[in-house]
């Protein structure tokens, strides 16, 4: 049983690598460097020491991950729960801040808000919950998450929310379970559902674009809230014939397609295609602003081999939009994933008209920006063209980036001219 209240004996004693990792202002340490955690119970709060006994700072232990220690202050902290209400203040308070023309945004971003472990999104009146470590998952842990979410989260006063009822608090609160999370950190297991209420599926918007959210079906948490500020600035540039390649359920089709002239979405995945259609029915006056046949299409295909076909048979775009999954999911994987990026890269940059628009994503954290640049700039010298960089964009600002913590920043999202 994870135990909130450090009694003195609960400390880490870390190695010198590890101490150092700390004193460097990363937040981790890994299992190899911690020297001794004799009898410290899952996802307790523990005091980290460097060898030689000298206090560093509080932490979450985790009795199973490959990251054992994830620190939450550099004072003494005895008691977690009275942080863990400020911190969920603090993080909302923030993005009052950050965000605008949105009622869909992460709420919680684990270690970019001091909570590791803690992901919340909020979703118009729902709010979807992320548990992923041990120390998250204890019962006083998520009492109060659920009450501070409960006290804090007012979607009715939401800017611009057109969609919000007038009560004060979410609807409800969903809690979102990833299996295979539980059972690295060893948690029993556990299904997703409702923490709240009994709402599960809501409509919001974004930059003034409506969305469906169903909280119990489809990936992620619902939706990739990460590109909403990448959504309106490809909007900008977005003109004539546009492909948005894995376009899951529409994020820059919709955005895009009140600027050009035809629109086509491609992915794999039916289920997302449907709910991509059922999204352009909620924003058909928008839409029509734009398309020549009022329509976007949605083709079912692998990219790869849609791209490969359409690259062989010279169809031209003016706009192209590449949104892939994560191809490096670990560092061992960066090789077989910058050939991807580049395959992908390559196949657009031949088939986008001069004037044209490449909106380029890469969500893998392991490709940093350099290398995604790297890549491109061989995918435009091996199709012989020249690129502008107009926009060179990360993840949006709700999804924060620690200056000290790498794996915080993760999304590029690059917007290039084609000159030639
Ligand atoms: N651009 C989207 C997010 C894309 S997520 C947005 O802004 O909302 C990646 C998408 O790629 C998923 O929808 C997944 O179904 C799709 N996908 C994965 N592999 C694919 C492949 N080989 N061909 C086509 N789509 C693929």
């Amino acid at each position: 049983m994870a135990s909130h209240k450090a009694p003195l004996s609960s400390s880490v004693k870390l190695s010198p690598r590890g101490a150092a990792r700390l004193k460097s202002g990363h937040v981790w340490v890994y299992r190899s460097d911690i020297l001794s955690a004799d009898g410290i119970p899952p996802g307790a709060l523990v005091t980290v020491t460097d060898p030689r006994g000298k206090p560093l700072g509080t932490a979450l232990y985790s009795s199973s991950s490959q990251i054992a220690i994830r620190l939450v202050s550099h004072e003494p902290v005895s008691d977690f729960l009275p942080l863990l209400r400020q911190r969920i203040a603090d993080a909302i308070a923030y993005r009052e801040i950050v965000v605008r023309d949105s009622n869909a945004y992460r709420l919680i971003f684990s270690e970019a808000d001091g909570l590791p472990g803690l992901i919340v999104d909020r979703y118009n009146d729902i709010v979807s919950v992320q548990i992923l470590t041990q120390a998250m998952d204890a019962n006083p842990v998520r009492e109060t998450v659920i009450c501070q979410i409960k006290d804090l989260v007012n979607p009715a006063a939401s800017v611009s929310a057109t969609v919000g009822p007038a009560s004060i608090g979410p609807a409800s609160i969903v809690e979102r379970v990833d299996p295979r999370v539980r059972e690295l950190e060893t948690l029993p297991p556990r299904a997703s559902g409702l923490l709240y209420g009994n709402k599960s599926a809501t409509i919001f918007q974004m930059n003034g674009v409506q969305f469906h959210y169903d909280a119990l079906e489809g990936q992620k948490t619902g939706a990739f809230l990460d590109q909403r500020e990448n959504y309106s600035a490809a909007a900008q540039y977005a003109h004539g014939e546009a492909l948005d390649v894995f376009c899951y359920q529409g994020g820059f089709a919709l955005h895009l397609a009140p600027r050009c002239s035809q629109m086509t979405g491609v992915d794999s995945s039916r289920p997302a295609l449907e709910v991509a259609d059922q999204n352009a029915g909620l924003n058909r006056t928008l839409i029509e602003r734009g398309l020549k046949r009022n329509e976007i299409e949605w083709i079912e295909a692998n990219a790869f081999d849609l791209l490969k076909d359409y690259a062989a048979a010279n169809r031209r775009y003016d706009t192209i939009v590449l949104d892939p999954p994560a191809f490096a999911k670990t560092k061992r994987d960066l090789d077989s994933a910058l050939r991807g990026y580049k395959e992908l890269n390559l196949r657009a940059l031949k088939m986008l008209r001069p004037g044209g628009i490449l909106v380029t994503c890469s969500c893998s954290y392991h490709v940093d920006q350099a290398s995604f640049l790297g890549m491109l700039s061989e995918a435009a010298l091996d199709a012989r063209r020249i690129l502008r960089l107009v926009e060179v964009r990360g993840q949006a600002k709700d999804h924060p980036i620690l200056l000290n913590v790498p794996e915080t920043a993760y999304l590029k999202c690059i917007i290039a001219h084609v000159t030639n």
